[in-house]
């Protein structure tokens, strides 16, 4: 590992020693194989003058929340170092106490919560202090023989704690070790199982022993007897997703487990199938069930990937319920009576042979589990070169599981929206009622593929249909709401001198692609979650015009399709629903000049023209994908095969 350190740089953050505790965190955040999603914590120790002037001694401390990679000056909070030694010398402190008496020490009530590690920073007598959960060092510890490697890798230059839980505990133990102790005689402190901690009186010097350290962890798992797959000639890596004949029932086994995920998270989940090489392999392991269910990496991933992965072996469904059952076990062996349980649903999956999947109420949120999976199949790799995967015992995972100080860190996730996590395809998405679709559905938290011949999708083409829909599966995970709206209105054209060509086109797009997308979407939506198609139809359907036969016609058909399918699907559980919006005039088609034409003709002002219905409104792109939501959402979740109108009321339609 390469010190990052810049003199150049680090000038620029030279102001005082908050600025460069500032440039040496981010140091450390860069490097995801030391801290990653808001892992690690680092502070700085000097004076500051108050608001009254007085000179106090504090400790800037990073904040709970804030990421080191990213940290700035207001993400420390500034706590008086002789409040925290105090805590240090108490023999118990609940958390609740330790929380309250820490912020009442901080000389800014707005600054965010301190660091649960900040009287363990202030104990350790050296100006500046940086801690992480370096990949190398916490992989050794996880080993049979965690602590005696460590002694053969650092000799008596480091102290070593045995694992307690992080906060209070973990500070007092230090307390308790290092009383009356030279600290010149140690470059660090190594947690077992947690982490790595150094210290010194520049922040310069503190960040590069943090490096230096860790690269001997790095040589001596180097030197270490490469750890090989014991099948290594047959292992072969087939990306059975992509670009292979049976690419479809691979997409469908991902849908179904996701599925399965989104019950019992009472939401739905995005699935991030990763097929990399690194992930088949480490699927392929022979003693995949046992190796991938020991544990995490370090204590702190539990809060995002529960203590182990569902693997499945049997049935996809059978696997994810007995995955529950045994979570709700080990939540009972544990339960002090008085935690409220989390959901039962994994957060990642190994399926054998295929991969690993990381599941998320959001995209974000499935993405940090994805990081955290790719460093812990290393370290399991790593250690198994190493006598064994071995880490913590699960009481100390569910202890820090169900933390109120870790669980407090997840309340600070966003609440999830109307259509959190759910994927969605729609076609025609370049403009007018398909854009604002698109816009109006991912506001609502939904993944939205928009599909158009702008960009390259004929819907006409059935190998075009199957490709989005295949890829939106294989980057989301499943299928969840069709909007077919894709459509085209031929120029108005009387039916005895009807040109076939253009009868032909419009019967194509606006009714037999709707059929094509439908037929390869559904087995996928069979696997969605609340799945539904909301197709859109048109006014025309119930009150056609002279001159829009190829037009109307294709759309009554449409809308017959639909009624068909919500008949025909109802029992999958996927809905099937109709709109009929009229003219929405916030189109391409609907210049000026076409505007002052049709106007004219019915002896009617622009704006008495758009607003010519019973309610005297106008209806907007934005508010036929309004409906669309509330149709794709629970409003709608008992209706199907329904025609609904949004043409600000019609004589002929009602
Ligand atoms: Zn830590």
């Amino acid at each position: 590992m390469k010190s990052l350190w810049n003199d150049r740089e680090a000038k620029k953050f030279a102001q005082d020693p908050l600025t460069l505790r500032v440039y040496t965190s981010r140091l450390l955040g860069r490097d995801a194989s030391l801290v990653m999603h808001g892992g690690g914590n680092t502070s700085v120790k000097t004076q500051v003058r108050d608001f009254f002037g007085v000179e106090q001694q504090v400790l800037y401390i990073k904040g709970s929340g804030w990421d080191l990679a990213t940290i700035k000056p207001e993400g420390f909070a500034a706590v008086k170092t002789d409040t925290l030694l105090r805590m240090a010398a108490i023999k118990e402190l609940t958390d609740a106490d330790m929380v309250r008496q820490q912020r009442a020490a901080m000389l800014d009530p707005n600054a965010p919560n301190p660091s649960v590690e900040a009287i363990l920073h202030a104990i350790i007598p050296y100006a500046y202090v940086d801690h992480s959960h370096a990949d190398a060092v916490v992989t050794i510890t996880n080993t049979p023989d965690g602590k005696k490697r460590i002694k053969e890798v650092f000799g008596d230059r480091v102290l070593i704690v045995p694992y307690v839980m992080p906060g209070f505990i973990l500070a007092r133990k230090v307390y308790e070790m290092t009383l009356g102790v030279d600290w010149a005689k140690y470059d660090g402190i190594v947690l077992l199982n947690h982490g790595l901690f150094t210290f010194a009186d520049t922040a310069k010097e503190s960040y590069e022993n943090h490096i230096k350290l860790v690269t001997k962890a790095e040589q001596y798992i180097n030197e270490q007897k490469k750890f090989s797959f014991p099948n290594k000639k047959n292992m072969s890596f087939p990306n059975v997703f992509i670009g292979n004949p049976n690419t479809s029932n691979a997409l469908l086994t991902l849908s179904r487990l996701r599925q399965a995920v989104s019950r019992l998270q009472v939401g739905a989940v995005v699935a991030l199938l990763k097929d990399d090489k690194r992930s088949i392999a480490f699927s392929q392991l022979p003693n995949i069930k046992t190796l991938a269910t020991r544990g995490t990496l370090t204590p702190d991933h539990v809060i995002r990937t529960k203590p182990k992965p569902v693997v499945i072996h049997k049935n996809i469904e059978s696997d994810v319920n007995e995955y529950a059952k045994a979570y709700k076990g080990y939540f009972d062996r544990y339960t002090d009576g008085e935690l409220k349980c989390l959901d039962l649903a994994p957060r990642w999956a190994v399926y054998p042979g295929k991969g690993v999947i990381a599941f998320g109420r959001s995209l974000g949120e499935a993405q940090i589990i994805s990081d955290i999976i790719d460093h812990t199949m290393q370290a399991i790799v790593r250690a198994e070169g190493m006598g064994g995967w071995k880490v913590l015992r699960e009481k100390d995972l569910f202890d820090v599981e169900y933390w109120e100080l870790e669980q407090a860190k997840l309340t600070k996730n966003p609440k999830p929206l109307g259509l959190q996590g759910k994927i969605a395809l729609v076609t025609g998405s370049a403009s007018g009622i398909g854009k604002a679709c698109v816009e109006r559905l991912s506001a609502q938290g939904a993944y939205v593929v928009g599909l158009d011949i702008k960009d390259g999708y004929d819907v006409t083409k059935e190998a075009d249909l199957k490709k989005a829909v295949e890829s939106t599966v294989r980057r989301f995970g499943g299928l969840d709401i069709i909007v077919s709206n894709a459509g085209i209105f031929p120029p108005s054209m009387g039916l005895g001198s009807m040109d076939p060509g253009a009868w032909e086109k419009s019967l194509q797009i606006n009714l037999t692609s709707h059929q094509r997308l439908m037929k390869i979407a559904i087995p996928y939506l069979s696997h969605g979650i609340d799945p539904t198609i909301i197709i859109i139809a048109s006014k025309n359907v119930p009150a056609p015009g002279p001159g829009a036969g190829a037009y109307s016609v294709a759309k009554a058909g449409l809308t017959q399709l639909g009624r068909v399918a919500a008949l025909e699907l109802g029992a999958k559980g996927i809905r099937v629903n109709m709109v009929h919006p009229n003219q929405v005039f916030d189109t391409a088609i609907w210049t000026k000049d076409v505007l002052e034409k049709r106007a004219r003709h019915y002896g009617l002002t622009i704006e008495q023209y758009k607003t010519n219905n019973i309610l005297h409104t106008q209806i907007t792109s934005k508010d036929v994908a309004d409906l669309v939501c509330a149709m794709a959402g629970p409003a709608f979740a008992k209706t199907t095969g329904a025609q609904i109108p949004i043409d600000g009321g019609n004589e002929r339609v009602i």
